[in-house]
């Protein structure tokens, strides 16, 4: 009966090695983390995380700035 030892042992082994391949699996995370770009406010030349800078009205331009007030300084300066 040694041949049985030997399939039992060889079941044991594969659901212990099984058990450690799930443990050991990290859960994937749902959605690719997209790094945030960081954009340069033309006015006060400070960089700025994309998703939270602030979209500047004219399309010709940088659109992207640090605040309201950068946005407004920026449309201001290209009128004149
Ligand atoms: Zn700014």
């Amino acid at each position: 009966m040694r041949a049985l030892q030997v399939v039992v042992l060889a079941v044991f082994v594969a659901l212990i090695v099984l058990s450690l391949v799930k443990r050991r699996r990290v859960p994937a995370p749902p959605r690719p983390m997209i790094p945030d770009e960081l954009v340069k406010d033309p006015v006060c030349q400070t960089y700025v995380v994309r998703s939270r800078a602030v979209t500047g009205a004219s399309a010709s331009g940088p659109p992207f700035f640090c605040s309201v007030e950068c946005a407004q300084r920026y449309a201001a300066g290209s009128r004149s």
